[in-house]
C-alpha cells in the first residue's frame, strides 16, 4: 500500500533520507528482506515468520505459506 505522501516522494528528483538509506541497504546487504504486510525492512535480529494464510482458515505450515513480516503481527490480533 502506497501513501501519498510516498508518491510525492518518488516524484521528487531529490533523494529523500529514506531513500538514501533504502539504497545503502539494498547496496550493501542483497538479501535483505522486506516486511510482507507493511512493506518495510526487515531487521535480521527482529524477523517472525507468519502464516499467508492463517491457520484458523485452514493455512498449513508450509514453506509456500510462510512469509517474513515484522514479530509484532503475530502477537497481534489480527482481523
Ligand atoms: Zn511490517
Amino acid at each position: 500500500m502506497r501513501t501519498k505522501a510516498n508518491t510525492s516522494e518518488n516524484q521528487s528528483k531529490n533523494f529523500t533520507r529514506e531513500t538514501k538509506a533504502a539504497a545503502f541497504i539494498r547496496d550493501t546487504l542483497p538479501k535483505v528482506q522486506r516486511c510482507k504486510i507493511c512493506g518495510g525492512y526487515l531487521h535480521s535480529h527482529s524477523i517472525s515468520i507468519d502464516h499467508k494464510t492463517r491457520k484458523a482458515d485452514g493455512g498449513l505450515g508450509t514453506l509456500d505459506n510462510a512469509q517474513l513480516t515484522h514479530p509484532y503481527y503475530n502477537t497481534a490480533v489480527k482481523n
